[in-house]
């Protein structure tokens, strides 16, 4: 049997399933990784762009806000590539729990998983969000002021900062999303992870919550994930076609072909 047949039978026996994915399901949708080589990432420095660094100076806000610009476009223009939508699939058949991402791209939703099933661990580009008092502006009407020559938008309602509603480094994990894929993580039949090198915390500590609470772990990736060793299944190839050939597999065995 070979693994894409073998990953079809362990979904076709689970019925909670928790997928977990990382810049690697996005990548073929045209979204880059801040890792990849080329590009908006060559010009600008992650470290840069810290949240200390953005709370620090009204110099650091203009390069945050610049590089954000930049980067809104491709992100609001990206669509959902067959990876995204072999995840939805198993939404469609019954069988998802939840996601739970690390990306901000929102093209989980963009597939049809239902928003309340997408956990959103390092927050989303969709919003903008005041540090101040909490309001939440949507992401378009910022572009435009930030398009007509803003270089530092601040919150309408009380003048403070205002900042895209994602995890910046050094910012602090959000609190209820990262206990609610502790608690999804551990109450899974199967944990699917893909695209995520595993290596960030808490992403590094999820897929063990779910192997030590009982479930199967299957990986799929690129490259060699420092997790390897503790899955059932390892499978180093790119997201988009091998999900998909598993998912039609999946499919054919239910029609019972
Ligand atoms: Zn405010």
């Amino acid at each position: 049997m070979n693994q894409i047949d073998a990953v079809s039978d362990i979904i076709l026996k689970s019925s909670k399933i928790v997928v977990f994915t990382g810049a690697g399901i996005s990548t073929e949708s045209g979204v880059s990784d801040f890792r990849s080589p080329g590009g908006i990432w060559d010009r600008f420095d992650p470290s840069e762009l810290s949240f200390p660094n953005f709370l620090a100076s009204e110099a650091s806000r203009e390069k945050y806000w610049a590089f954000y610009k930049e980067l809104w476009p491709a992100m609001v223009d990206a669509e959902p590539n067959r990876g995204l939508y072999a995840i939805a699939e198993l939404h469609h058949l019954g069988k998802l729990d939840c996601v739970i991402t690390q990306n901000i791209d929102g093209l989980h939703q963009k597939s049809g998983i239902p928003g309340e099933k997408v956990i959103e661990l390092h927050g989303t580009m969709q919003w903008v969000v005041c540090l101040e008092c909490g309001k939440k502006y949507p992401r378009e009407p910022i572009q435009s002021r930030l398009e007509s020559g803003e270089k530092v938008p601040r919150c309408d309602a009380c003048r403070g900062i205002i900042k895209p509603a994602t995890i910046s480094f050094g910012q602090a994990m959000p609190e209820w999303e990262t206990r609610e894929a502790q608690k999804r993580a551990a109450a899974c039949d199967l944990f699917l992870a893909i695209g995520s090198s595993l290596v960030v915390y808490p992403a590094a500590q999820m897929p063990l919550i779910a192997k030590d609470s009982g479930a199967k772990m299957v990986i799929i990736n690129l490259t060699p994930t420092s997790h390897d060793r503790y899955a059932d299944i390892v499978i180093n190839e790119k997201t988009g076609e091998t999900l998909s050939q598993i998912v039609e597999q999946v499919k054919a065995k239910l029609k019972g072909d």
